[in-house]
């Protein structure tokens, strides 16, 4: 199957439990959310409206496709995934906290020009540790004040703004958007400028330990006030408790030019 189409054939599918577990993480009516092949954080996936009638592959080729056609249509295509990705963005905390004792943020939204076909919404962690993340471009598609990642919430409020920038917005032209991915590459946190990728996602990593930390101190505070009623803590529950697994463990193929 080819890679640039995957996304689609899965869509697609009548039953979509009939696709392997590496694959598939959890469906609905209306969507099916699978793991990242490429991870590019720590929790990484992607959340696929199902092609069912009236919706078309054609119709659902990607974002721009989709805001071209009826619009009604395309802001309840959009809600529904949305809600389907809140789910997800649910169970990635609860193994966040269970895994690492504190959960940090998760970003939901789309590339302004995505790089395979079928409208796919990214749920991944704000991390953005992770032995795929490896140049620039893939850097870049994520930054959240970048330009080139549309959070959900903003596409989402293009359907109430002005019809003027509704389609102003909705042209999504790709000379407009893939200069953004080779703009210096800086830290989304702190604004820093890096001069490459191993610097940068030194830094990255850097960053989420500090916030590991803080956020880890700040639980153990809590837990000192509240005293020790609560001492049966999840810790030693953790495994029985464990939720399906959310991490991909395939490995990346070396060759691969996905910004995904
Ligand atoms: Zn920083
Ligand atoms: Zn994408």
């Amino acid at each position: 199957m080819s890679f640039l189409t995957a996304l689609r054939q899965y869509a697609s599918k009548a039953d979509p439990s009939s696709l392997p577990t590496s694959v598939l993480f959890t469906h609905t009516a209306n969507s099916l959310t699978i793991f990242d092949a490429f991870p590019k954080a720590t929790f990484h996936f992607l959340v696929l409206p199902r092609a069912r009638p009236p919706l078309t592959v054609f119709e659902l080729a990607s974002l721009r496709t989709l805001l071209k056609g009826d619009k009604q249509r395309a802001r309840q295509t959009i809600q529904a995934l949305a809600e389907d990705a809140k789910q997800v963005r649910a169970m990635i905390e609860e193994e966040m906290v269970s895994r690492y004792g504190f959960k940090w943020e998760v970003w939901m939204g789309f590339h302004a020009v995505p790089s395979m076909e079928h409208l796919h919404l990214h749920v991944i962690s704000s991390d953005l540790c992770s032995p795929s993340l490896k140049t620039k471009k893939h850097y870049n598609s994520f930054h959240p004040k970048l330009g080139f990642f549309l959070s959900l919430d903003d596409v989402l409020s293009w359907f109430d703004a002005d019809p003027t920038f509704y389609s102003t917005m909705s042209v999504l032209k790709p000379t407009q958007y893939e200069p953004l991915l080779k703009e210096t590459l800086s830290c989304w946190r702190c604004g820093r400028d890096f001069k490459n990728m191993p610097t940068l996602k030194a830094h990255l990593q850097e960053e989420w330990d500090k916030e590991a930390e803080r956020e880890k101190t700040k639980a153990a505070n809590k837990k000192r006030k509240h005293g020790s009623e609560n001492s049966a803590d999840s810790n030693s529950e953790r495994d029985e408790h464990a939720p399906k697994r959310l991490q991909t463990g395939r490995p990346a193929p070396a060759d691969s030019e996905e910004i995904d």
